[in-house]
């Protein structure tokens, strides 16, 4: 008998309030079916547990440090803590969704992986595991990502995955997500890892699952670090939610600890260059699930814009939908320019340079005022090494 229980707010169809469900082509169900049965079943099992631990102990460098951020605390008037997914291998915590969804894929038999990536954060998470599983590995990406991610797209190839330019649409992540999609339909044998905790059910429940390891760590690291479980803030940046996911789950039922996703407003949430798509978007379906999309009042996606790669998606999971309709968590669009000011105070104060995704969520600090006794957690996704040209272009540093 399996003791699983997810401590999410989602019902046995995968909703999440109204948000959510699997809306996929027939050709779909018996895959989803499948999947959502083998996750199920292993989710609990005590093999994989110990392996899942183990990897995440010995390959990835788990526990991250929950770090104590001295001079940020004392610049801000609060203490603020960062955790610290950015020293994972990888550099980010999608790794942790990527052992958790290969796993299960051995599990099942499957030899053969697919993933979409946008950045290439994913992609890069998806072939490192497959060449440590020794697993096939494919993935699609936007031709115009190909283009302007070759850093990621080069250590893909080095890993050994197969990367496939994707030429519909706009060539972005939409697109390369749905060329993913349509192979799974071709491959049923095949084992599609999505990158975050958007997808039908039960992508978002699994990838919040394998990413909610970040915030039992928190947990742990504040009791013995500050004496108190809980913090009074959880501060992350939502792309499709499956690092605030991560870090939020185990403190989703305790009413005391405020949760505040940042979302990424490019140019300003009014502008027509922006991804957040809590505040821009209106209900509607995109790859599986009701949730929040960006569209035209017809229903056609709109094409996202952040400076930010990994927040440009036109969704959000539908985990992140219900929490900020029902007031459970409280939702900042970020701009572009405050990301950049945030990087550079985080990267001058703490000699942390973090991912501009990242940046979004320490933009929190200079929009909300806490208070001197008050316990802040930002979780800091991932490092900033894939964004330095940009932080070049965009920061004039003087030397
Ligand atoms: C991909 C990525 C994100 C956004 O994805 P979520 O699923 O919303 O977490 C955030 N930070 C980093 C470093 C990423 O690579």
């Amino acid at each position: 008998m399996s003791t699983y229980k997810s401590l999410l707010p989602v019902d046995e169809e995968g909703y999440y309030g109204r948000f959510g469900g699997a809306y996929v082509p027939e050709i779909l169900h018996s895959n989803v079916e499948n999947l959502r049965k083998a996750f199920y079943r292993y989710v609990d099992d005590d093999d994989f547990k110990q392996e899942f631990d183990t990897l995440m102990r010995d390959y990835v460098g788990r526990p991250s440090p929950l770090y104590r951020a001295g001079r940020l605390s004392e610049h801000y008037g609060t203490n603020i803590y960062l955790k610290r997914e950015d020293l994972n291998h990888t550099g980010a915590h999608k790794i942790n969704n990527a052992i958790g969804s290969a796993l299960l894929a051995r599990r099942m038999g499957k030899h053969r992986i697919i993933a979409e990536t946008g950045a290439g954060q994913h992609g890069v998470a998806t072939a490192t595991v497959c060449a440590l599983m020794g697993l096939e590995c494919v993935v699609y990406m936007g031709a115009t990502d190909v283009a302007r991610q070759q850093p990621n797209v080069e250590r893909m190839k080095m890993l050994g995955a197969k990367v496939v330019p994707v030429m519909s649409g706009n060539r972005t992540l939409k697109d390369a997500t749905n060329e993913a999609i349509r192979d799974w339909c071709c491959n049923p044998d095949s084992f599609y890892i999505i990158g975050s905790t958007v997808g039908p059910h039960p992508y978002p429940e699994m990838v919040a699952h394998f990413q909610s390891v970040i915030s039992s760590e928190i947990r742990s690291q504040l009791k013995s670090q500050a004496g108190c479980e809980t913090p009074d803030y959880v501060v992350a940046c939502v792309g499709g939610g499956s690092n605030a996911a991560g870090a939020f789950y185990h403190f989703i039922n305790e009413p005391s600890v405020r949760l505040i996703a940042a979302e990424a407003a490019g140019l300003g949430v009014d502008s027509g260059q922006t991804a957040a798509t809590i505040q821009a978007g209106s209900e509607g379906i995109i790859h599986g699930a009701r949730t929040l999309v960006m569209q035209t009042p017809d229903g056609q996606i709109e094409e996202p814009y952040s400076i930010s790669a990994g927040l440009d998606y036109p969704g959000i999971g539908p985990l992140h939908a219900f929490l900020a309709r029902s007031g459970r968590a409280d939702v900042l669009a970020v701009t572009d320019r405050e990301a950049l000011d945030a990087a550079m105070t985080l990267t001058r104060l703490e000699g942390i340079i973090p991912a501009l995704e990242s940046a979004h969520a320490l933009a929190v600090l200079d929009r909300l005022k806490f208070g001197h006794d008050e316990i802040v957690v930002i979780n800091v996704s991932g490092r900033g090494d894939k964004d330095m040209n940009t932080y070049m272009r965009e920061l004039k540093i003087e030397d």
